[in-house]
């Protein structure tokens, strides 16, 4: 393995190593190894300036010669570049003191655009970058493919910009790069085509061609997902053969009374996940399951009936929601719902002191069969006399270890966590990848479709006036705004200022409240109870109104500066209406210029209402113009692989690591054999701190 100090490469003593582990996290060889180019300069494909023509798409290097504010008419920032054919300027718009401070004469540019040539040529709003001048002489060298990496002002102090780091990494890859071990069998590598992983290295640093870059990118996105994929698929094998539940022998009549009593039909959606988390209870091993289901589309009553499978047989149940409201909603939901002699119980942080003892007591004695509450439940007094079943509402607000901490409260329980956030299937298979996953995608039938509706700002008058309407019709409405307070760094509405305006302004006569994410937890929880109750008839907000809200009333919902919401984000914030009756409405307001990716967010809005094809389209948006080596490094995110392209990747890779983990004997797992030692193999090919991260 490669996992020794990088002081054994040439050319790194301590001092180097210290900046190198302070600023970009680097230890080992291995580590250098894996720091991967930000992105390539291909340089056969750097046009002389003096051979660029108008409106043609090019990419140009030069050294900065002089660089000025001009204030003609609109303040721009211009830097003029030279790569001794010619002389090309760089215009920008705004941020002024930034592009200041970076484009000092004498640095190394390139810059990417749509040239214009009028008096002179130039490119507005270049995509740019820097690099060293290695190649010493321009124009720069043709026909290869140069590495660009990550760097900061101290390494740059320390001699690593790209050419320092170009100089190591080649140094570690010349003595090192024969201990890479593979660890994946050649069938597989073959199946696929993908490189081997000496060459998937060095490629991913020092690529012969484009494609060679992209085929070693490929590589290690294979052993990202693979790994990540036996550790997730081993775990729960593991978990399945050793943590074996009592035997389930539940009263299916609670259930079949529960459904038929309700006032509504169930969608064959949510029968038939009734039907699968049913056969989890009932089967040996503790559920662990995921239950996608777009806002509204009727998650709280499977849970509800679900839990009655446990309470058949004197188990206990309990509902964790991320906030107070939602926690309110699901006990009223639960007490209107669940037959009466069910003992239900709401505890949340604002439940008085003594209620919360005689909770905890009849929790502790069994005699509350379900538990709804907030993080109150997983404080420690919360004991249970037997928890079967926990179930986990929005479950990315909760963190990993609170997941944990419920889990202790039963033995063997089984889990379900459920979300209004569709994943889409590349990525639920990546970060799911341990848990079963069940989806409602139909809505109920009686819901009338929601009328999406875009509009430029200056029709606003129009569209307070259908409001009017509507209020007068006994509706009511959110309006939603990016932001809390004006700033002067943006042109942006705030929530603060269109309260002021509606209220003063537009709707004297009605009766108008805000929310927003300053407010306490009381305050918050107030205002909603107000609108919720049909007092408030506008409810204007940020996007702090809870995702799973359930107000059937409320109609209309209008969001503001819609160009800077995201496609998800809308979406989430359009499923607070459509839930009563009514034809509901969700109306997008935006600037007259739209960017296209804007544009292409408010058109697929307009579109479409399903949320997993949102979800799809989302990361598209975001996930395309990643070119290899591009990629933004999140914590939370892949190093190598892009869950928008990699769909295939993800499919293979997870496929090879089931047929391995499948092959492990029961009797390995049994006896307790460490199977990281027996399957090292597989370990091998681990950035182990990668995967730890990702699941984290
Ligand atoms: P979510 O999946 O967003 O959590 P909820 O469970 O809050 O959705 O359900 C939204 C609303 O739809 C609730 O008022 C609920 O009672 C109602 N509902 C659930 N299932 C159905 C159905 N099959 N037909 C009609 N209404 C339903
Ligand atoms: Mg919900």
């Amino acid at each position: 393995m490669l996992d020794i100090p990088v002081t054994a490469i040439k050319g790194i003593g301590t001092v180097k190593a210290g900046i190198l582990k302070s600023e970009a996290g680097i230890e080992t060889v291995e580590d250098l190894l894996y720091y991967t180019p930000r992105r390539y300069l291909d340089r056969s494909n750097v046009k002389r300036i003096i051979d660029v023509f108008n409106e043609e798409e090019v990419t140009v290097s030069g050294t900065v010669i002089s660089s000025r504010t001009v204030r003609a008419g609109k303040m721009f920032f211009q830097v003029d570049i030279s790569d001794g054919t010619d002389i090309l300027s760089g215009i920008f718009f705004g941020g002024l003191n930034f592009f200041e401070k970076v484009f000092i004469p004498g640095e190394n540019v390139i810059f990417s655009g749509k040239i214009n040539v009028n008096r002179r040529k130039q490119i507005v709003h270049p995509d740019f970058d820097f690099f060293d001048g290695d190649s010493n002489s321009m124009p720069v060298n043709t026909g290869r493919i140069i590495p660009l990496y990550r760097s900061s002002m101290n390494l740059k102090k320390y001699g690593f910009d790209s050419r320092g780091f170009r100089r190591v990494i080649s140094n570690a890859l010349n003595v090192y790069s024969s201990n890479l071990s593979e660890f994946l069998d050649i069938d597989i590598l073959k199946k696929y085509s993908l490189p081997d992983i000496t060459r998937a290295i060095s490629g991913i640093h020092f690529p012969d061609s484009a494609e060679h870059a992209e085929q070693s990118r490929k590589r290690l996105a294979f052993n990202e997902v693979f790994s990540l994929q036996y550790f997730l698929l081993l775990n729960k094998k593991i978990i399945r053969m050793k943590d074996i539940k009592p035997a389930a022998k539940p009263d299916l009549e609670f259930l079949r009374k529960f459904i038929s009593a309700l006032p509504f039909k169930l969608t064959d959606d949510q029968m038939r996940v009734i039907e699968e988390i049913k056969s989890d209870i009932i089967s040996a091993s503790p559920m662990n399951r995921l239950l996608q289901g777009d806002v509204g589309a009727g998650k709280t009553v499977v849970a509800l009936g679900t839990a009655l499978i446990h309470i058949s047989m004197n188990r206990q149940a309990a509902l964790m929601a991320p906030t107070e409201i939602l926690a309110k909603q699901h006990y009223e939901n639960a007490s209107r719902y669940l037959p009466a002699e069910i003992k239900c119980a709401l505890l949340t942080g604002s439940t008085p002191a003594k209620e919360k003892n005689k909770i905890y007591n009849e929790l502790a004695d069994g005699s509350i069969s379900l538990v709804i509450g907030t993080h109150a439940l997983i404080q420690p007094s919360v004991t249970f006399y037997n928890l079967g079943y926990i179930i986990i509402d929005e479950q990315h607000r909760f963190g990993v270890e609170q997941r944990g901490i419920m889990r202790t409260k039963g033995i063997s329980t089984d889990l379900l966590v459920m979300t209004a956030t569709p994943i889409p299937r590349s990525l639920s298979m990546t970060l799911y990848g341990d848990m079963d996953v069940s989806y409602i995608k139909q809505k109920p039938t009686d819901r009338l479709v929601i009328k999406t509706l875009a509009f430029t700002e200056d029709r606003l008058p129009g569209v307070y006036r259908s409001i009017r309407n509507y209020i007068e019709q006994g509706r009511q409405v959110y309006y939603v705004l990016p932001l809390i307070d004006e700033s002067d760094k943006t042109d942006l509405k705030s929530a603060t200022e269109t309260y002021n305006h509606l209220k003063n302004e537009i709707f004297p006569d009605k009766e108008i409240a805000l929310i927003h994410s300053r407010l306490t937890e009381k305050e918050k929880y107030e205002t909603m109870n107000r609108f919720k109750d049909g007092v408030v008839d506008i409810l204007v907000s940020t996007t702090v109104i809870e995702v799973g809200i359930d107000v059937p009333n409320a109609s209309i919902i209008v969001i503001e500066h819609a160009e800077r919401f995201g496609l998800s984000q809308l979406h989430q914030l359009r499923g607070r209406v459509g839930r009563g009756r009514h034809q509901s409405f969700c109306i997008l307001v935006h600037k007259p210029e739209l960017s296209d990716d804007a544009s292409e967010r408010i058109k697929i809005m307009a579109e479409t209402d399903d949320g997993f094809l949102i979800a799809e389209k989302d990361l598209m948006l975001r996930g395309s113009g990643q070119l290899v080596g591009t990629r933004q490094h999140g914590a939370n995110d892949f190093e190598f692989t892009d869950i928008a392209r990699d769909y295939d990747i993800i499919v293979s890779a997870r496929q090879e690591a089931q047929s391995i983990v499948h092959k492990i004997s029961p009797e390995k797992i049994k006896t307790g054999i460490d199977i990281i030692e027996t399957e090292n193999r597989v370990f091998a090919g681990l950035r182990t701190k990668r995967i730890l991260q990702i699941l984290s």
